[in-house]
């Protein structure tokens, strides 16, 4: 071998070294310690492909949901309060919050909450709803078809980033919600029965600019027999997040 290729492989060989060092550093600040947890996806990556694509679901759970989770962590280092109190009580009241990370918890907690039940409500295979959840939307908004239209409107409308929910009250009422950025009807102390997030980063990769596009894609994803879990608890009051 003469020296220039042994000299390529060394470097090339350090510069591997190196990269798996910050690299390592980078998974263990993921992991930082905390009161708060990213739970792992609750299906493989690509199980909502074609719709929503592998590399999508893993940069969307893995970094900007995680982001969230470190923040908050961050956070409750100075601030016991976050990790006293659930999720779901300091969202309905940010006015409780300190006014030092009000801002914080609004953005990071909303996030985190949104995301969870984001992850919950996807993995299925959308299709026409089931059991108690159909008689709901049909009382709440005649059929699918037409809340699917609202719902899609409503997520259209959305300036920037934010969110489309469909909420649930005891009667098991649904009504229909969009929120800017990581706001959450939770703040409103409603219950979030689904949602869809329509960040950009939710859809660019494989969507860019179409955003209608995906919001039609991605109530072939829906998993209905979550959502009527969720309905079942939120008819009992329970459902938090
Ligand atoms: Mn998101």
């Amino acid at each position: 071998m003469r020296m220039f290729d042994r000299r390529t492989l060394l470097v090339g060989a350090a510069a591997v070294g190196a990269f798996a060092t910050v690299r390592s550093a980078y998974v263990f600040a993921q992991a930082a310690a905390g009161p708060f947890k990213l739970d792992p996806l609750p299906y493989a990556a690509d199980k909502n492909e074609p719709h929503i694509d592998k590399m999508t679901m893993e940069i969307h759970h893995g970094r900007h949901h995680a982001a969230y989770v470190n923040n908050l962590n961050a956070a409750a280092k100075d601030n016991a309060l976050l990790g006293e109190k659930p999720l779901h009580e300091l969202l309905a009241n940010l006015n409780s919050v300190p006014d030092s990370i009000r801002t914080l918890v609004r953005n990071n907690g909303g996030g985190h909450a949104n995301h969870t039940m984001f992850w919950q409500v996807m993995g299925g295979s959308g299709g026409e709803p089931t059991g108690a959840v159909a008689d709901a939307i049909k009382t709440s908004f005649g059929d699918l078809a037409k809340l699917q239209d609202q719902f899609n409107a409503a997520g259209g409308r959305v300036f920037g980033s934010g969110w489309v929910f469909v909420t649930a009250d005891k009667s098991g009422k649904l009504a229909l919600v969009s929120k800017p950025n990581q706001d959450t009807p939770i703040m409103d102390g409603q219950m979030v029965l689904f949602g869809n997030d329509v960040w950009e980063h939710a859809y660019y990769l494989k969507y860019q600019n179409r955003r209608p596009d995906y919001l039609k894609a991605w109530w072939n994803v829906v998993n209905w027999n979550e959502v009527n879990k969720r309905l079942a608890a939120a008819k009992e009051g329970k459902l938090t997040i």
